[in-house]
């Protein structure tokens, strides 16, 4: 089980998000004045499971991968976090990503603790029913966490609800029930929420929106770059520009566009359901897909990979605010530099909780066998994060700290009061 100081080796980039997650958890814990017993255990995973997942190729031949699945903290309630598919996936960022999904959990105060999940694979290698397969096999591997009581999985980079159906159904095969509240972003037909597809989007923007009114900007014009156009970033190029930003830049894995005017968003996801990437879209120039972070603009959204903003990159951003839609896309080190800049940052485990939300409406709705209208799952939604905002708003101006140190020192204190009052076992 990986401390902070021991476990499955580092990315081979040298950026480790679990050091980076262990290192602002020891911020956190200072900040409201845990000792060091409860700091430990928070900076310790309580489950990791590695295991070998065997798929047969179409061709008859068997590729072995490896797969996690991570309980960091379940105090609170059963663990809660994605399923990732991605060659660089490693034990460490599986950790450091259920740790975050502890802290989110709790800033948005819903019953979850913290898990992920995670297959070091490419995702475009397999066919479809060798995706298929690598799913069942590894969901039958990690069968023994899941549960509606235990740990509910949802999607994360390169998995879809698809792939959540997949899951539902080998875990209801194998206990021989229905099992709809195992797993969150289903399709609606098996048990999913109304909402849930843009749920992460919505709440990126309504912590945009608070962002924004907090520090005295006008949205209207407001320029704005998008990192990564998948399940978060495409419906947020529509829902930024409903609230009246100019989405100037957007970058995928292949490339990035630029068009000082504003990009259509319409014109756009016509373009990427033609082709499968935003490079080429004809109403925009090409840019470097490295090169969005220099542009000058209000507000950039990272919505792709982990550690994409370093201390490199935070010197020369371009933005005014950060909204993290990606799970860790700022480094410890770019945090100094921000905050040195006077660059405000909305931290992930707040600005992309919007998903996690909607996900713990669907489990709800699971466990209850009714389902809810869209209105109020929308209502909802939008009360649960303005919340959240405001009690990190407020943590941070009592505490005088940033934003993401004050997220983190809230999540934090959630977390140690359920485990104190629960006590330890034996
Ligand atoms: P996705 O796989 O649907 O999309 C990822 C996007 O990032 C793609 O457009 C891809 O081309 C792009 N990308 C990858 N590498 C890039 C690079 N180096 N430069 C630019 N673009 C790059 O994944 P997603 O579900 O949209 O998740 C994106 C991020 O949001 C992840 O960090 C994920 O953990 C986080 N997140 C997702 C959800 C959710 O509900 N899906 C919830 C909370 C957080």
């Amino acid at each position: 089980m990986p401390t902070s100081e021991e476990g499955p080796p580092p990315a081979s980039d040298g950026y480790d998000a679990w050091v980076a997650v262990c290192e602002r958890i020891a911020d956190g814990a200072s900040l409201v004045g845990l000792d060091e017993s409860m700091t430990r255990l928070l900076t310790t995973p309580e489950k990791v499971l590695e295991v070998a997942v065997p798929v047969r190729r179409d061709d008859g031949r068997i590729d072995v991968f490896t797969g996690w699945r991570v309980h960091h903290n379940t105090a609170r309630g059963p663990g809660k976090g994605g399923i990732r598919f991605h060659p660089s996936v490693t034990a460490h960022e599986i950790s450091a990503l259920a740790a975050e999904m502890t802290i989110k959990c709790a800033v948005v105060d819903i019953p979850f603790g913290g898990a992920k999940g995670g297959v070091a694979f490419d995702p475009s290698s397999l066919s479809l029913g060798e995706l298929e397969r690598l799913t069942r096999r590894y969901t039958f591997d990690i069968v023994s966490l899941l549960g509606p009581d235990r740990d509910v999985p949802a999607p994360d980079v390169n998995t879809d609800e698809r792939v959540m159906s997949w899951v539902m159904d080998t875990i209801s095969v194998l206990s021989g029930r229905a099992q709809p509240g195992v797993v969150t972003g289903k399709p609606i037909a098996i048990g999913g929420s109304h909402g849930r597809a843009g749920a992460t989007s919505q709440g990126v923007t309504i912590c945009t929106r608070a962002l924004f009114d907090a520090l005295g900007l006008k949205l209207a014009g407001a320029r704005c770059v998008l990192q990564g156009y998948g399940k978060v970033g495409a419906p947020l190029a529509y829902l930024l520009a409903s609230l009246g930003m100019r989405v100037v830049a957007v970058a995928d894995v292949a490339g990035a566009v630029y068009n000082p005017a504003g990009i259509d968003p319409a014109g756009l996801s016509e373009h990427v359901a033609r082709t499968g990437t935003v490079v080429g879209f004809p109403k925009a120039d090409p840019l470097g897909r490295d090169e969005i972070f220099d542009l000058e603009c209000e507000l950039v959204v990272p919505a792709a990979l982990g550690g994409v903003i370093n201390a490199e990159v935070a010197e020369r951003l371009g933005a005014r605010v950060v909204v993290e839609a990606a799970n860790g896309p700022t480094t410890p080190a770019a945090d100094a530099v921000l905050e040195r800049r006077g660059i405000v940052v909305v931290p992930d485990v707040l600005a992309n909780a919007g998903g996690v939300v909607v996900s713990y409406f669907e489990w709800a709705q699971d466990r209850a066998g009714y389902p809810w209208e869209p209105g109020v799952i929308s209502a909802r939604l939008h009360a649960t994060m303005e919340q959240a905002f405001r009690a990190t708003q407020e943590k941070a101006e009592a505490l005088k700290v940033s934003l993401r140190r004050a997220a983190v020192a809230l999540g934090l204190e959630r977390v140690a009061e359920a485990t104190r009052l629960r006590g330890l076992f034996p």
